[in-house]
């Protein structure tokens, strides 16, 4: 029988190849798929010379151009990106691949869940710059998967393949069309009423240094949306001094507290509840039951003490 040879964004297999080192295995493509297939593993950013850690890119728009840069640093990387992926696609050609299965939101790799910071006050969402090449080349067609990966698995070898043609930049499908978890894709609502998909949101120092930056300009208007586990009573104080923020109890039973003038003011809460937290005042909870809370938060300045 013909081998099914698909490529794949190396970080999927469990490589440590992300730009803090970690990676995002994907246990039903290694251990379902993985024993049917022979994998061609790709990481563009580490093949580029990068190296692990790195600092993370995102896609930008400027003078109408996406171009790949450094979040920090605001590199350019996107010529080198480019030359790069002409060379490698032309090699993953030759490898007769009847598919791949990419890393979905990654700026080098993803295919429609990038979404990239706009530079020049347009909107719109593009393919990352190796699935942009792959596109023109038309290696095959990419297929999203799930909320995570997406894949362009072909059809075996023995079926013809189709080869039509990705759409081109901004053509792609609207979040709207694309159902997603609150609880780890959060939404950053900005000015001019836009609502703007945040991917595998993380609480990190660098993740939220990224956010923070590529949202600056909505400036105290910029809300947070989230769901989040309330597991166990907060172990500090926060507030916001950019505005009030609304907070929605999903399940469980938590007691949220306000400091108002010197004193605790608990408000306890039942699924379904809400109540809002005002301007710069400090907040906790305790938690009586384990759940979730939804909150939309204006995090610009937010800061924490401890409890
Ligand atoms: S998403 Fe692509 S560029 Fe990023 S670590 Fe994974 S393979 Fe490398």
């Amino acid at each position: 029988m013909a081998t099914i040879r698909l490529g794949i964004s190396s970080c999927l297999l469990g490589d440590e190849v992300r730009f803090d080192g970690g990676h995002k295995r994907d246990s039903s493509l290694v251990e379902t798929v993985g024993p049917l297939v022979e994998w061609v593993p790709v990481c563009p950013e580490v093949e580029l010379g990068l190296g692990v850690p790195r600092e993370p890119m995102h896609l930008v728009r400027s003078d109408g151009e996406i171009r790949l840069v450094g979040t920090r640093s605001e590199k350019d990387h996107t010529d080198e990106m480019e030359a790069y992926a002409r060379r490698r696609v032309a090699e993953l050609v030759d490898h007769d691949l009847h598919g791949y299965v990419l890393k979905a939101r990654s700026p080098s790799c993803g295919l429609v869940d990038v979404i990239p910071q706009i530079a020049d006050g347009g909107c719109g969402r593009t393919h990352g710059r190796q699935i942009r090449r792959c596109a023109h080349r038309d290696v095959s067609r990419p297929a999203r998967r799930g909320r995570g990966a997406v894949e362009g698995a072909g059809p075996p070898p023995s079926i013809p393949r189709a080869r039509p043609r990705l759409p081109e930049v901004c053509e792609t499908p609207t979040m709207s069309e694309s159902p997603f978890e609150l609880s780890s894709t959060f939404v950053h609502l900005g000015l001019g009423a836009s609502a703007t998909p945040v991917p595998d949101f993380e609480w990190s120092g660098e993740f939220l240094e990224t956010y923070a930056k590529r949202f600056a300009s909505d400036g105290d208007d910029g809300r947070l949306v989230c769901i989040t586990p309330q597991s166990a009573s907060w172990d500090v104080w926060e507030r916001h001094p950019a505005g009030e923020e609304l907070v929605v109890l999903l399940s469980g039973r938590s007691t949220f507290i306000q400091e108002v003038d010197g004193a605790g003011q608990r408000i306890e809460l039942e699924p379904g509840q809400a109540f809002v937290n005002p301007t710069n005042v400090w907040h906790t909870s305790d938690v009586h039951e384990p759940g979730e809370a939804l909150f939309v938060t204006p995090g610009r300045g937010t800061e924490h003490r401890p409890r």
